[in-house]
């Protein structure tokens, strides 16, 4: 079988998926794909092409794009008003020192009162006092620890606008 045979057989591939072919093409090309297995192979690919790309092109203007888009949009928006947030965390971490430190000699003194009305012993109320003034830096260990959960929980996000 010559050269020509096979590019002419390429192009009524090509042809019959675009513009269509003639029936005495068509009857040709299938004659030519029976015999030449190179052929029959190309437009076997040609259809599956042809198959895959119809099929992906379905879910395409479903808005995929516009969701893609979307998702992004909401990210950034995310992004934006957690910034303010975590400002607002250390502006209430430093508040909340400062209260303590400039606050601390009422509170030794409520918890010495306290230990002394209840009865409790001194290391306790002295522990209590202690606690009391950690609550704020755990509370803002919380916080970050709850922050890093939430962004480790992000790839879910990427894989779902896949
Ligand atoms: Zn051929």
């Amino acid at each position: 079988m010559s050269d020509q045979h096979h590019a002419r057989a390429e192009q009524l591939i090509a042809r019959e998926r675009v513009e269509g072919i003639s029936q005495a093409e068509r009857d040709w090309l299938s004659t030519h794909l029976q015999a030449c297995a190179n052929c029959a192979a190309h437009a076997q690919e040609t259809e599956q092409a042809l198959r895959s790309l119809r099929t992906a092109a379905i879910p395409l203007p479903a808005g995929l794009a516009s969701r893609t888009q979307f998702r992004v949009q909401l990210r950034l928006q995310e992004m934006r008003e957690r910034e303010p947030k975590r400002r607002a965390l250390w502006a209430a971490c430093a508040v909340s020192w400062v209260f303590g430190i400039a606050s601390a000699p009422y509170v030794w003194r409520l918890f010495q009162w306290f230990g002394e009305r209840t009865g409790v012993p001194k290391l306790v109320w002295q522990l209590g006092f202690g606690l009391w003034w950690t609550i704020p830096a755990l509370f803002v260990l919380i916080v970050l620890l709850m922050e890093r959960v939430r962004q480790g929980g992000e790839p879910d996000w990427m894989r779902q606008s896949k």
